[in-house]
């Protein structure tokens, strides 16, 4: 048995060498981050639909999401947590006990707990090992009106189209290898949520944060009811992004019943297309500033977490770019289609800027910026500076 100390619990987990989904009850300390974030989201998220919040963690294996959901945030109610494994139950048991946390424990399968519990959750955690797609449907089912919902996805190499079949099995859409997989990869996750939740006429209502880090990407997305509604949302923001092998150009089509673009308009190569994916916004700024807010203003009377310079960070990268158009631009993959070598990046963003461009950077990637700018002119600026 190991002693495990994050944020305000300490919960005990068998000891094991290697993290993997074979330990008898997993446990991964790389995910300190990202629980981290989880109460600081889930935090946010009660403040501004204003009433005490029920969450449950449908994956829950040692308990400490739960066990840290219902002791380190305020106005939270009933805390559930599920694991299909009896060993992980029997943990979870014994750490909310040890630290004093009332707690629903329960021994399902995913989806029938997600099933059985339909509109009773305002906040349903999806982390399990792999894709989550298997139960993004019961997700549909069980969720109710103004709800919010967490999904990691650890199958990053599907999403990310290392290879094409398994993200056309797993999210039904086709994706691209590019230097901007990891966006790429968030939005086909996030599209094959928005056109599975839309046939029970819910849809999402807005990404309030997403990102790719590590190994996962993992979202927390606002839901909402109604078939109108449903409809626009689909119609806004469900397309495809079209790609230009050749000389980079990009564009997103809107729609799933619009043509897509076969040919590139700047140099007449075949595009390549992924989708169907999310083309709307993947970030709010407002609810991302709430967060920073709420570490900056916090950090006098309180225990500083071990992971908030990186959430810091991550969250003001992801503010910068909420507003920035979709895609990003690789420097050095533009360079490399130039023949050049890379001027530095700040010279070139201040370039774009001074053309009254938008220019930010983007925590998918050290060396992408993000710009409404085209990849012509980009080239232009870009050869100007060497
Ligand atoms: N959320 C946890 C945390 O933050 O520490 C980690 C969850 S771990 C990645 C996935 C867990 O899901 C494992 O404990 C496993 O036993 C459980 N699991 C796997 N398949 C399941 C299923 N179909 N239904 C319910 N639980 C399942």
């Amino acid at each position: 048995i190991e002693i495990i100390n994050e944020g305000l619990v300490e919960i005990r987990v068998p000891k094991f060498d290697k993290v993997s989904s074979s330990a008898p009850v997993f446990y991964n300390p790389k995910m300190e981050f990202n629980r981290d974030i989880s109460i600081l989201a889930l935090q946010t998220f009660q403040e501004e639909i204003e009433r005490e919040i029920s969450i449950c963690d449908v994956f829950g294996g040692s308990g400490i999401r739960a066990i840290r959901y219902k002791k380190e945030i305020d106005e939270v109610g009933l805390v559930s947590v599920n694991d299909i494994s009896s060993l992980a139950i029997e943990q979870s048991k014994q750490n909310a006990l040890n630290n004093n946390v009332e707690i629903d424990i329960y021994q399902k399968e995913a989806n029938i707990i997600l099933r059985e519990n339909r509109g009773v959750f305002d906040v349903v955690d999806i982390d399990p090992f792999g894709t989550p797609s298997y139960f993004v449907d019961s997700v549909g089912y069980s969720l109710k009106k103004d709800s919010l919902l967490c999904i990691t996805a650890t199958d990053t190499s599907a999403l990310c189209g290392t290879y094409k079949e398994p993200c056309i099995r797993k999210y039904n859409a086709v994706p691209f290898k590019s230097e901007y997989c990891h966006e790429n990869g968030i939005r086909i996750l996030a599209g094959f949520v928005s056109l599975t939740l839309a046939k029970y006429k819910k849809y999402i209502e807005d990404i309030k944060l997403s990102h790719s880090s590590e190994h996962y990407m993992r979202l927390y997305i606002k839901i909402n009811k109604g078939s109108k509604a449903t409809d626009d949302s689909l119609a806004c923001n469900i397309g495809y992004i079209s790609h230009c092998k050749k000389c980079l150009y990009r564009t997103a089509v809107k729609g799933l019943a619009n043509p897509i673009p076969g040919f590139c308009p700047v140099c007449g190569e075949k595009l390549i297309s992924a989708g169907p994916l999310w083309i709307g916004k993947l970030q709010n700024p407002d609810f991302i500033s709430k967060m920073i807010q709420k570490l900056d203003e916090d950090n006098s009377n309180r225990k500083k977490l071990n992971t908030e310079d990186n959430i810091l960070k991550l969250l003001y990268s992801c503010f910068e770019e909420s507003n920035a158009p979709i895609t990003f631009y690789d420097i050095h993959v533009i360079c490399k289609n130039l023949k050049i070598s890379a001027p530095k990046i700040a010279d070139i963003m201040d370039e774009i800027k001074k053309e009254g461009y938008i220019a930010v950077k983007t925590h998918f990637n050290p060396i992408g910026v993000k710009s409404d700018i085209g990849i012509v002119r980009l080239k232009e600026i870009i050869n100007s500076l060497v």
